[in-house]
């Protein structure tokens, strides 16, 4: 028999709707696989009794006609999307206990599509980090290993949950979130597709919140087609948030045509680093060759300001963290963590201290400074200016081409511990991510190829605002051209 964990979104539903599989068979194939990946730690809450509900709900909507993209899907949440009742930490201490009382809109909309709910998925606390290494519940692991080692990888973060439990057969898809690369950099890092859409296409309503003007949904699948299916589910306009954006969205499965003759692709000659290894050079110019071989138009652009992306996030989105962050106080929501015969203040130091971890005290401190006066206009404000001019580069760019390719990250996965002593060495993994999360443009990550240690490597697709479409017809040509066949050993089975 087959696989069932094996199977892609488009196929499932595909059987379903021909009545030869039900949501029930494929849910608690599911079910038993996310308990068979305990060791991968990408799941830190399990809802079987809800994935069990939403299974035969969803066979009825299917047996009644009503067959959506994503009805009877098992997949993950990540933990940092409110689940009304449903553990909602953003893997954080702070929050500890929190359950939402509503649910977010993304969630909502997979829901009345009828997805199936596996559990929450690990993460960055509050989704800061590049590693999934500063969760509360500890690192996941990425289910790929180098080839003849027994040695653990990071799977990328934050959405490390995410992307383990779609690599390693535990979800057919899972929610993720990108505010400078934490959907593309995890994605590249564990040979899944890696979909982070446009500003205010997904609602951030019910979106636990790190940096509010780059945050954004978007999706972790096996492929292209199965990422086209579940971002339509996703997205959508939201009067609940004021920067949803009232566009229609279109039909994206229907953007995957394979055709991009006469499609004009920009290479930005910034994005050749000093030092970079010599591997990630290589798949680059496979990925332009295969452009080329498709019929596209390989232009070399400009993107100038490129340099100053990373400074200007890292000062911009902590600032944006520290107030975000003010919230969690111990009265609200959460831990409270009073000293006896303390007063209001001592509670607030407290529980401040014993609910955060060190890289988020450390964007929590960074923000403040570039915020205080006195600074504000040097550091804060500047790299607002900056932003604009990162912003003004894409624009240029895209009067001249349709889309813009370029390496996910400079490095394959690499081991625990091996940045989590140095912050500025981990901050580097977003440095190709980072400048399309300043200007708000959509980006995919494609697995592409492989390291010399047989680790999984992406590319990255961006285009214009609005521009999915383009994103993923592109990224469908990478997928058919790079025929990636290569997959993890399942040592987690
Ligand atoms: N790695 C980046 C950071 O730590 C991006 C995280 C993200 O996109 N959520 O801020």
């Amino acid at each position: 028999m087959t696989d069932l964990t094996k199977m892609k979104i488009a196929e499932a539903r595909d059987l379903m709707k021909a009545g030869e599989l039900s949501s029930r068979e494929l849910t608690e194939a599911h079910i038993a696989a996310v308990d068979a990946a305990d060791s991968l730690n990408a799941y830190i809450v399990k809802t079987p009794e809800i994935a069990l509900a939403n299974a035969d709900a969803a066979d009825k909507k299917i047996k009644a006609g009503n067959q959506k993209g994503m009805t009877g899907i098992p997949v993950g949440i990540k933990d940092l999307f409110a689940t009304k009742g449903v553990h909602t930490q953003a893997c954080s201490h702070i929050l500890d206990g929190f359950k939402p009382e509503y649910e977010s809109t993304v969630t909502q909309n997979l829901w009345n599509d009828g997805a199936v709910m596996l559990g929450k998925l690990n993460m960055d606390e509050f989704a800061m980090g590049s590693s999934n290494e500063t969760s509360y519940y500890g690192p996941v692991k990425n289910p790929w290993r180098a080839t003849g080692s027994n040695n653990d990888f990071v799977p990328g973060g934050s959405s490390g949950g995410s992307v383990a439990s779609v690599s390693g057969y535990a979800a057919m898809g899972a929610t993720a979130s990108d505010t400078g690369g934490s959907i593309r950099q995890p994605a590249s890092f564990t040979g899944t597709f890696g979909m982070k859409p446009t500003y205010g296409r997904c609602s951030r309503y019910g979106m636990v919140a790190f940096a509010s003007s780059l945050d954004q949904a978007g999706t972790i699948t096996r492929d292209v087609r199965d990422g086209a299916i579940m971002l339509e589910a996703m997205a959508g306009f939201d009067p609940k948030d004021s920067t949803s954006v009232d566009i229609a969205v279109p039909n994206f499965e229907a953007a995957l045509t394979g055709d991009i003759r006469g499609m004009k692709i920009g290479i930005p000659q910034e994005y050749h680093l000093a030092g970079m290894p010599g591997e990630i050079e290589a798949l680059w110019h496979q990925g332009i060759e295969w452009m080329k071989a498709a019929g596209a138009e390989v232009v070399d652009i400009n993107l100038p300001h490129t340099k100053y992306a990373l400074p200007a996030y890292y000062i911009i989105a902590p600032a944006e963290a520290s107030s975000n962050l003010a919230r969690y106080d111990g009265v609200k929501y959460g831990l409270r963590d009073a000293p006896n015969g303390g007063n209001l203040d001592d509670m607030y130091y407290t529980t401040r201290a014993s609910g955060f971890g060190d890289e988020v005290k450390r964007r929590i401190m960074i923000g403040t400074y570039v915020l205080s006066a006195g600074y504000y206009d040097a550091y804060y404000l500047k790299a607002q200016k900056v932003r604009q001019l990162i912003a003004d580069d894409f624009k240029r760019a895209f009067e001249k081409v349709d889309a813009i390719l370029t390496p996910t990250a400079p490095s394959a996965a690499f081991a625990f511990g091996e940045k989590s002593d140095d912050p500025l060495a981990m901050y580097l993994n977003d440095v190709f991510t980072v400048p399309a999360s300043l200007a708000g443009l959509p980006g995919s990550s494609v697995p592409a190829g492989l390291s010399a240690d047989g680790l999984p490597l992406g590319l990255q697709v961006l285009a214009n605002a609005w521009d999915e479409e383009t994103v993923l017809k592109i990224s469908g040509v990478i997928e058919q051209a790079a025929a990636f066949s290569a997959t993890p050993s399942e040592w987690w089975r």
